[in-house]
C-alpha cells in the first residue's frame, strides 16, 4: 500500500500547521509514521489521497454514526444552504433540535446549543458552580471532557498518548478547584466529600471512552447520584461521546441514572460542530438571558449544523440500529478474542453498544491505571497491519472504535479477516 501523496502533504502541512494537524489525536505519535490525509468518504468507507480505501471505524471520532454522506442528511443540508448560512438570530430549526434532545434525554427540560463538546462541558461546569454557589468539581482520572483549563488534568487519551500529565499553560489556580477521583472507585469520591464542603458537582463520562472504553461497574453511577444528592452537589453526565450512541437518548437511560446536567456533542451535529448542555428548568433558568450565568456564541445553533444534526437524529430514530450495533460489536469482540488466543497475544475487549476497544493487556480494564498497562507497542503493530488490510482505526490504544449503521456484512467479514492477519503480525513482531 502506497502513502506517497499523504507523505508529501504531511511535509507540506508541517510548514504552517502545528504538526500538520488541527487536533493532536490525529497525529500518529503513538503508532509511529505520519498521518494519512483523507480525500473523501462514503457510507462505511473512507478514502485517502493515495486512493486507498478503508472501512472506517474512526467515523470522525464518533459523529458519523449513520456512515458518511447519508442521503437524508445530505438533502437536508443542501436545503438549508439555500436559505443562508448564519443569521445571528433565532431559527425554527433550533426549536426542533431542542425538542428532539429534551424528548430523548431523561430529566432535560431546557437545552442551550453551543459549537463543540468542549464548550458544552465548560459551560455545564460554570452552570453547576452558578447553581450551587460552590467552586469545586470532582473529575475522574482518564476521563476527557474537552480542553477547558479546569479539566485538563488526568484527562485521558490525547494526553495519555503523548504521555503528558496535563498541559503546560494551565495555571495552577485553574485546576486548584478540580479534585481527581478514580473511575469505579466510590471511596475515592467519598474521600473528597469528607474533605470538602464546597463541591459543586461531579463530572463523569457514563461510559468512559477516552481512556479506551471502560464501563461503569453496576451501581457506580447511581451511587454517585446519591452522593451528590446527600451533599448538595450536581451530577454532570458528559454524554458528548455516548449520547445517541447505544440507544436513542443517552447512556443514562441504558444504565438507569439521571443527570442533573447533561452534556452532548458529536452525533447531535451529524458531522458539523454542535454541542449542547441541558438540565431541568430550575437549573437552566440560571443561564442568561433568564439568569445570571453568562454564556454566549456567535455561531451557536447554526442553521446548517442544525439541519445536519436534526436529520441525523431523525434518521437514527427511524433506523433504530442499536440492536444491530450490539450484534456487530459482539461479532468483532469474539473475532478479536479468538484471534488473540490463536496467536497467543494478551487481549482484553471492552464494549458498550457501538463502542468497542481491544486493550493489549491481560486482565480486566476498569480504570485508567489498568488501561495504561496496555502494550502500546503491540497496538502500533496491530494498527499498521489493519491499515495495510484496509481498516481505518483511531491511531491510539486509548480511543474507542466506533460502528456506523452503514456497515455491511461484507465489511464485517473483511474486518474479521484483517483482525486475524494483524494479530498474527503482532505475535510475530
Ligand atoms: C469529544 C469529547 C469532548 C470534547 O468535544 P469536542 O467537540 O472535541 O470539543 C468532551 N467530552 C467527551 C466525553 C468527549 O468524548
Amino acid at each position: 500500500m502506497k502513502h506517497t501523496k499523504s507523505e508529501r502533504l504531511y511535509q507540506e502541512g508541517l510548514e504552517h500547521l502545528v504538526g500538520a494537524v488541527n487536533s493532536p489525536v490525529r497525529a500518529f505519535s503513538a503508532v509511529g509514521g505520519n498521518p494519512l490525509f483523507i480525500e473523501r468518504a462514503d457510507g462505511s468507507e473512507i478514502v485517502d489521497v493515495d486512493g486507498n480505501v478503508y472501512i472506517d471505524y474512526v467515523l470522525s471520532y464518533g459523529p458519523m454514526i449513520l456512515g458518511h454522506r447519508h442521503g437524508r442528511v445530505r438533502r437536508n443540508v443542501r436545503k438549508a444552504l439555500r436559505n443562508g448560512y448564519s443569521f445571528g438570530a433565532s431559527t425554527k430549526s433550533e426549536i426542533r433540535m431542542a425538542k428532539i434532545l429534551c424528548d430523548a434525554i431523561p430529566g432535560m427540560d431546557k437545552v442551550r446549543l453551543v459549537n463543540s463538546g468542549t464548550e458544552a462541558v465548560f459551560s455545564a461546569i460554570r452552570l453547576a458552580r452558578a447553581f450551587t454557589g460552590r467552586d469545586k468539581i470532582i473529575k475522574f482520572a482518564g476521563c476527557y471532557h474537552g480542553h477547558a483549563d479546569s479539566l485538563l488534568i488526568a484527562a485521558g487519551s490525547g494526553l495519555a498518548t503523548l504521555s503528558l500529565p496535563g498541559s503546560k499553560g494551565v495555571p495552577e489556580a485553574a485546576v486548584a478547584n478540580t479534585l481527581i477521583a478514580n473511575y469505579n472507585d466510590l471511596d475515592s469520591v467519598k474521600h473528597h466529600f469528607a474533605e470538602h464542603d464546597d463541591i459543586a458537582g461531579i463530572i463523569i463520562e457514563p461510559v468512559a471512552g477516552n481512556m479506551g472504553v471502560v464501563l461503569p461497574q453496576d451501581g457506580f453511577l447511581q451511587e454517585l447520584k446519591t452522593l451528590c444528592e446527600a451533599n448538595g452537589a450536581l451530577l454532570i453526565v458528559d454524554e458528548v461521546m455516548t449520547g445517541f450512541r447505544s440507544k436513542f437518548g443517552g447512556a443514562q437511560e441504558v444504565l438507569g441514572v439521571e443527570a442533573d446536567i447533561t452534556c452532548l456533542g458529536k452525533i447531535i451535529g451529524g458531522g458539523f460542530p454542535v454541542g449542547a448542555y441541558g438540565a431541568r428548568n430550575e437549573i437552566m433558568e440560571m443561564v442568561a438571558p433568564l439568569g445570571e450565568m453568562y454564556q454566549a456564541g456567535t455561531l451557536s445553533g447554526n442553521p446548517i449544523a442544525m439541519a445536519a444534526g436534526i436529520s441525523t437524529l431523525l434518521e437514527l430514530k427511524s433506523q433504530n440500529p442499536y440492536a444491530g450495533f450490539e450484534e456487530t460489536a459482539g461479532r468483532l469482540e469474539s473475532a478479536l478474542l479468538k484471534s488473540a488466543k490463536r496467536h497467543k497475544v494478551d487481549l482484553t475487549v471492552n464494549r458498550f453498544g457501538s463502542m468497542i476497544n481491544p486493550f493489549f493487556a491481560k486482565g480486566a480494564v476498569t480504570n485508567f491505571a489498568e488501561a495504561q498497562k496496555s502494550d502500546t507497542k503491540k497496538f502500533a503493530v496491530f494498527f499498521w497491519a489493519m491499515i495495510e488490510n484496509g481498516i481505518f482505526l483511531p491511531p491510539s490504544q486509548f480511543e474507542s472504535w466506533f460502528l456506523c449503521s452503514a456497515l455491511r456484512d461484507e465489511d464485517i467479514v473483511k474486518t474479521i479477516e484483517a483482525i486475524d492477519k494483524s494479530m498474527k503480525a503482532v505475535a510475530e513482531a
